[in-house]
């Protein structure tokens, strides 16, 4: 008998003493085909990807995630890094390959003094609302709980803060990073800050990130919550709301959308499954603020239901986590947003009839204090962006795959033509290397050159991928 260990689905075939001396200088549970817990550890958020990675590697600490790379990179495996799960196509698996898996690295500390958290990889933004909301404050993340705080960071991250304190990258003051060669490097302003540039905005393209310190602001209670219209409404409040928002101060977030009333509390029994229009806000200033904003929207077009008030800020960020579970089907495209026109808008009125109840559009602003940070200052090149758009088809059913993928799809053909080009990363399926290079603008030119000086070789590839200079 020789000593290859081979799956009997996968192809790829490694001698059974490396993977036995990989196992004794780790911490983690190394998982395999066959193994119970496969297909609990191959199964993401999104219920649409079904990869059969080779070796899922569930890391402990620091020390696992060297010993990955090195193995992964001295047996030639395709790796890909794993936190969250969140990410629409499914970059935290590689088929035939090794995960990096984070999602057990969920230590957090607060410094209440300095007003800064330090983060593990694996920690979803649940974690960090709990930890900073003990202390009064917060930092800047996405929507909903249950996202990982690795990929939403290094793909720039925005959400309710956005407008008030700029991206998820405008609070990041330092990070841990493995690189491909299994080093440990620190990366902040001071040092290494060429790799702290580019992975303000470059995704997983540049190591494995154990460590994340962010700013941490006074955000305890805010004002929020949704408002909707019927979606006849939709060409008139979306009007509105371009020429609105841009006259906002900061403390005024609300970001449009369009979807189907869902069924179930808190939503009267007469409107479920009415399509709407609306928006979602967060303000962070005080109530008056909040009062004046919210009645001239009312006065655009009178709501069908609205659940505003003020409520802690971790309360507003998992408004959808009950909506939006794991195991759905998910497709969606994305663009940046500079204006919205009176034809844009014309478009949207056309496709915004959602097809299944959990699909949605959303329109994020990305301007305010965004817009204070330069193009080049990080890798985000669009500062110019007054939206990141995501058009989400969203199912529970797979038979209802098609559907909401083709949804997604003519929508996104009707309205692109309106936007700016590139899209953020993080809400791109596997859309090529154009679609890449124009997300990053000027800016990717530089990205490619950090890339050859940290990852000469494309090892860490199973991402949005930005190719090293040649
Ligand atoms: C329901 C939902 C709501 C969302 N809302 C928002 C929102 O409001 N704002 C927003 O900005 N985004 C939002 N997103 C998009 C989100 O930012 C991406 O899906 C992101 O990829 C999720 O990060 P993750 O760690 O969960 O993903 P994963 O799937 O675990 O990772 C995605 C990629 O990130 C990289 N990565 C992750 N962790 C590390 C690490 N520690 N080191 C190096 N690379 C790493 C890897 O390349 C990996 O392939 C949302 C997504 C969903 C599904």
């Amino acid at each position: 008998m020789n000593n290859k260990t081979m799956s009997n689905t996968l192809d790829i075939d490694i001698d059974s003493e490396k993977i036995a001396a990989f196992q004794a200088k780790t911490r983690g549970q190394l998982i395999q085909p066959g193994d119970p817990d496969y297909d609990e550890a191959r199964s993401i958020y999104n219920a649409m990807i079904d990869k059969h990675p080779r070796f899922i590697m569930k890391c402990e600490n620091i020390a696992d995630v060297i010993a990955s790379v090195n193995f992964t990179r001295e047996n030639d495996l395709e790796t890909s890094i794993r936190g969250g799960g969140h990410n629409g196509p499914g970059l935290a698996l590689v088929d035939n390959g090794f995960v990096i898996d984070l999602s057990p690295m969920k230590g957090t500390r607060v410094n209440p003094v300095s007003k800064t958290i330090r983060v593990e990889p694996g920690c979803t933004w649940g974690d960090v609302d709990h930890a900073a909301h003990a202390f009064g404050l917060a930092t800047v993340s996405g929507i909903i709980s249950t996202t990982g705080v690795g990929g939403l960071t290094l793909g720039g991250g925005h959400g309710y803060l956005t407008r008030k304190f700029g991206l998820t990258v405008d609070n990041l003051l330092s990070v841990d990073v493995v690189l491909a060669n299994g080093k440990l490097v620190h990366a902040s302003e001071d040092e290494n800050p060429d790799l702290f540039w580019a992975i303000r905005g470059g995704g997983g393209n540049f190591g494995v990130v154990t460590s994340f310190e962010f700013k941490l602001h006074p955000v305890d209670q805010v004002f929020g919550g949704p408002m909707f219209w019927k979606l006849s409404e939709l060409e008139n409040t979306m009007k509105w709301y371009r020429n609105w928002l841009k006259n906002q101060p900061d403390d005024i977030y609300a970001f449009y959308l369009v979807a189907e009333v869902p069924p179930g509390d808190p939503f009267p029994e007469e409107i479920h499954g009415e399509k709407v229009c609306g928006l979602l806000w967060c303000c962070t200033g005080d109530e008056q603020q909040f009062n004046k904003a919210t009645k001239e929207a009312r006065s655009a077009a009178k709501p069908i239901f609205e659940f505003t008030g003020k409520m802690e800020y971790p309360a507003l960020q998992s408004l959808f986590d009950g909506l939006y579970p794991k195991g759905l089907q998910w497709y969606w495209k994305g663009d940046f947003v500079k204006e919205l026109s009176d034809e844009a808008i014309q478009q949207h009125a056309q496709f915004a009839n959602v097809p299944t109840t959990h699909s949605t559009m959303h329109l994020y602003p990305v301007n305010g204090a965004a817009h204070k940070v330069g193009k080049s200052d990080t890798a985000w090149d669009k500062r110019d962006a007054t939206w990141s758009m995501v058009i989400a088809g969203v199912d529970p059913d797979p038979d209802n795959a098609e559907k909401i993928k083709s949804w997604s799809k003519n929508y996104w053909e009707a309205v692109h033509p309106y936007t700016l080009g590139g899209a953020y990363i993080n809400f791109m399926m596997e859309e090529g290397q154009d679609r890449i290079k124009a997300t990053y603008g000027e800016n990717y030119e530089r990205l490619q050159k950090i890339k050859s000086k940290y990852d000469p070789n494309n090892f860490f590839h199973v991402n949005q991928n930005i190719e090293p200079a040649s």
